[in-house]
Order: structure tokens, then sequence, then C-alpha cells
């Protein structure tokens, strides 16, 4: 497998904490001691590493990453903490003020002072590619720096790098979660902002990983460190195919070919299975069949909308661990059989499959039980409007009294975008609806 590298970007509070859970899982998965070191027992022949960490000229493993937040705390705890010496200084990029959950602070106030020097820092990383294959950001839509300042950010970093694939997983709001009023407008901005900008944005909500903490997993009072382990393994799925040897492998171009059918409609929805609590261990191990059965359970999804309100575009199913091909085809064929899984005409019921050897690796005192097996789909379902639509009718309630608008215009932004981001979005659902009419 040629391994071409992929640049990973954390951006604000969300996108930094996620950063933790991801690179702790990376290490462990490939062997890779806090310092960057590698364990003795890793063969030298396996450098499935080489997508995500670069060997500095001491042999140490540092990660192709660039993390920036305007303000210093939550890069700060990395700095000082356990992988202090895992990720190289200049990676980190803090600024002295937040962006006070303000898209516009992020993206044409303070955040213009930072975002040269995130893209040199960023630039100075592709520079020690040998081809790179793509960079994956990680933000929650909702706050100030990780919806403002990612839009400048892709705005800018699309300039130097226009071939390139970008990829993100971005933090859909939770009231539950996080009480940050304006968050609608964040997110609907950064929505219109971005959407020209990115390849694929794989959407995660913090109600819907907060749902499968409490009911699946027996985490009576999820924290931020619990939805990030669980968001971290999902991140690790999904780009397992990208590391590790396999039967079929997916790489970053095939994810937009496969599930992209037209620019603007590439949120795919992800679903994960299984979700089995740490102390079920070893007592029930599923099979390849009950794993695809329940990727079509809306309780499974990392966005909360319900697929047979729907209909599917396509769908990527990536399975880990013990599975054979075979087991998948029969799996596919019973699926085909038993559900009625709507898909559309002009889009045949095929499944894109990809399979890597590599079971999933738990995170020592994590939610999830250690399983022999596990899958993750990927799925263009005209279902997530929902999540939009939900979007829309909060913006819409704050915008009729055009609340909290003024702190928007003192950073420099123009009332307009607040209507054409709107119908930007509403045209989004309405591109939904029509493929769902077709
Ligand atoms: P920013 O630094 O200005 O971008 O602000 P945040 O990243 O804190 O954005 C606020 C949104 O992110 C809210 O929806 C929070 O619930 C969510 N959020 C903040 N921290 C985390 C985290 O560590 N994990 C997850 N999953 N969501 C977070």
């Amino acid at each position: 497998m040629p391994n071409r590298e992929i640049i990973q970007i954390h951006i604000g509070q969300a996108g930094v904490q996620i950063a933790n859970a991801c690179w702790e899982l990376y290490c462990l998965e490939h062997g890779i001691r806090t310092d960057g070191t590698i364990h003795e027992y890793n063969n030298s022949e396996d450098d499935s590493y080489s997508p995500f960490f670069s060997i500095s000229s001491t042999g140490q493993a540092v990660p192709r990453v660039v993390m920036i937040d305007l303000e210093p705390t939550v890069i700060d705890e990395i700095r000082t903490g356990y992988y202090r010496r895992l990720f190289h200084p200049d990676q980190l990029l803090t600024g002295k003020e937040d962006a006070a959950n303000n898209y516009a602070r992020g993206m044409y106030g303070i955040g213009t002072e930072m975002i040269d020097l995130a893209l040199d820092r960023t630039r100075l990383v592709a520079e020690g590619c040998n081809s790179l294959q793509g960079f994956i950001l990680f933000r929650a839509f909702g706050g100030g720096t990780g919806s403002g300042f990612t839009t400048l950010f892709l705005e800018r970093l699309g300039m130097d790098y226009r071939k390139t694939s970008v990829l993100e997983f971005a933090v859909y709001p939770s009231p539950r979660v996080s009480p940050i009023i304006v968050e609608p407008y964040n997110a609907v901005l950064t929505t219109n902002g971005c959407i020209e900008h990115e390849d694929v944005c794989f959407v995660m909500d913090n109600e819907a990983v907060y749902d499968i903490l409490l009911r699946n997993l027996d985490t009576p009072r999820p924290t931020y460190t619990n939805l990030n382990r669980l968001l971290g393994q999902v991140v690790s799925a999904v780009t397992a195919s990208l590391r590790f040897e396999g039967a079929v492998n997916v790489d970053l171009a095939e994810f937009q070919t496969n599930l992209v059918p037209y620019p603007r409609i590439h949120f795919p929805l992800i679903t994960y299975a299984p979700f089995m609590p740490a102390h079920k261990t070893i007592h029930e191990q599923l099979t390849v069949a009950q794993l695809t059965n329940s990727c079509f359970e809306p309780a499974q999804q990392m966005v909360k909308c319900d697929p047979r309100n729907g209909k599917y575009m396509s769908c990527c199913l990536l399975y880990r661990g013990d599975v054979t091909p075979t087991d998948v085809n029969n799996a596919i064929m019973n699926i085909k059989s038993k559900r009625s899984i709507a898909f559309v005409d002009w889009c045949p019921t095929g499944f894109k499959v990809g399979i890597n050897y590599q079971p999933p690796t738990t995170v020592p005192g994590g939610d999830l039980a250690a399983v022999r097996r596990a899958v993750t789909m990927l799925s263009n379902s005209t279902a997530i409007r929902e999540a939009w639509q939900r979007l829309l009718r909060k913006f819409n309630l704050m915008y009729s009294k055009r609340s909290f608008v003024h702190h928007y215009v003192g950073e420099g932004m123009e009332e307009v975008e607040f209507q054409d981001a709107r119908e930007n979005l509403d045209a989004l659902v309405l591109d939904y609806k029509e493929v769902d009419a077709d």
C-alpha cells in the first residue's frame, strides 16, 4: 500500500480536545510511546504509522499535525501534559484572546492575526511529506474559533492546495452539552462559508454521542473526555484503511468518489457498531451479519436523524478485525433481502466495502469493550437534512428578532452574510428534498 501522508488540523477547544483522544489512540494503535519513541515490539517493516507520523532525525515519531486556538489554555494543557514530548512545539499555535463564541471574531476579528502563522506552519508540515494525500480538520461548528477561524483557514488553504483533498470532522451543537446561545448562528454561518472549500464533512452530533454513552455504554454522566474518546474511536475507524493493510482498502479520494454524488451534498452520516460497554468484554462478540444490521439502527448514528425518512445515495462499509469478504458478502445479501432500505433510483444498491485486519484498539479505562471486529458505515442519506432543518429553525427564531446580531456586525461582518448563509442552507435542504423526490 503506498503510504500517502495526511495532515490533521485541530482548531479551537473542541478540535484540540478531540486531538487528545485521537492521538492517544493512534499512539496505542501504532505502538508509539508518549514521547514519540517506537516500541521495540514493532516490526521494523511495519510503517503503517507513516501517513500520520513523520520520523525525526533522532528516530522519534512526530505527528503530522497543526493545532490552533485563539486562546492558550486548552493547548497549554497539551504543552504541559502527558503527551508534551510527542508534539513538535512549533505545531502548537495559540493566541492571547478567545473568539468569545463569535464566528465574526474568528473570521474577521482576531482570527486574522493568526491566519498567516497557521498557514506557514501547515506549509512546513506539508513540506515534510512526499505525496500529501489530504487534510483532515477537527473543530466544532458552534464555537467562535471553530466556526469563524476555520472558515478563514479553509478559504486560504484552498488557494495554496487547490487539488489536495480536505475532509473534516465537525461537532454539531447540542444544547444538552453546551449552553452557548448563538451556536445556531455560528453553525449556519460557517457551513455557508466552508461548503465550497471542503470535499467531505463528517458531522458528529454531541447529543447523539451523549445518548450512545448514556444508553449503550452505561456511562452515567458523560463528560467531554468520554465523548472525545468515543469520537476518537470512530475517527480511527474511518481512517484505518488509510493506514493498515487489508483485503480491501479505501483511500481518501475513494471516500469522495463513492460518497459525494454532487459537490454540495458532502455530509455523510457515520454509523458505528458495536457500542459495547467495557464490562461486557469477552462475553459477547457480534457476528459480521449482526454488526452490519446494526448499522441501519438510528441509535448507532453520529447524527440524530431517521434514515427511514430519506433515501440513500451511497453506502460505504468499513470493517475492522476478524472479518472475511465472504462474511461481508453474505451480510450484505441479507440486508438487501430483509430490509427495505430505500436507495435513490439513479444509484444502484451497491455497497462500497473496506476490510482491515487490525481490530479496534481500546483505550485503558475507556468506555468501549475490546472487540474482535467492528464496522463503520459512511452513508450519504438525504435524512441528514433533518439536522440542517433543526439548526435553521433555531437560527430563524433568533434572527427574526435580530437578537445578538450587533456582536457580529461589531466585529466587521456585514449583516447581509446572515441572510446569505440562511439562503444557502435553505437551498441545501432543498437539494436534499429534490434528491428524495426524484
Ligand atoms: P471555540 O474554541 O471557540 O471553537 O469553541 P468550542 O470548541 O468550545 O466550541 C463550542 C462547541 O464545542 C459546543 O457545542 C461544545 O459543546 C463543543 N465542545 C467544546 N469542547 C468539546 C469537546 O472537548 N468535545 C466535544 N465533543 N465537543 C466540545
